[in-house]
């Protein structure tokens, strides 16, 4: 859905009743996902996570500047990895990804949910990244943070909103660091 201004038109659509990208106003959907560049962008600028440049551990004095973990939805720690940059990228997570679905039959479907799930989506499609495994791959936002998205980004990352989630809020992370 996308404000069309005073000349209202209908939203084009696909033949599989999907929005079908279009450019105007300079926006877009691109092939793949459902929410527009302007919401990506407003995400992606409004999240700590989303912004690789953004220094939470000085690199100077440390070899390693933190930890990522990948929790299965019992909240157990499925890999960890230390962290050498200053600021949180987006190739930990893939990195993480790669390890998890290396291991895993190559039929299954599996649900990631990731606190700038919206971002690692858009990057893993922009990028052609994981190849291999995005035909397997259903991403979400971990459930307390979906409410800093742009709302059209939780109408499709949501875990609620989408029938293959349960319960699971993706919030393992942060029970885990709690519990650390
Ligand atoms: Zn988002």
């Amino acid at each position: 859905m996308q404000h069309e201004g005073n000349n209202a038109k209908a939203p084009r659509r696909s033949n599989k009743g999907e929005y079908a990208p279009h450019d105007d106003h300079g926006d877009a959907i691109e092939p793949g996902l459902r929410v527009p560049n302007s919401s990506l962008d407003s995400c992606g600028k409004s999240f700590v996570a989303a912004n690789g440049n953004r220094i939470k551990t000085p690199g100077d004095h440390f070899s390693d500047t933190g930890v990522i973990a990948a929790v299965c939805q019992h909240d157990r720690v499925i890999v960890y990895a230390s962290m050498w940059t200053p600021g949180e990228q987006q190739f930990y997570a893939f990195a993480l990804i790669d390890a998890v679905m290396a291991e895993l039959p190559e039929h299954w479907q599996v649900g990631i949910l990731y606190d700038i799930g919206c971002q690692i989506h858009r990057s893993a499609l922009k990028w052609d990244l994981l190849p291999q495994w995005m035909p397997h791959i259903i991403f979400a936002i971990s459930v307390f943070h979906t409410y800093g998205h742009q709302w059209v980004c939780q109408l499709w990352y949501h875990p609620q909103k989408g029938d293959v989630w349960g319960l699971t809020d993706g919030e393992g992370c942060e029970r885990l660091w709690s519990d650390l």
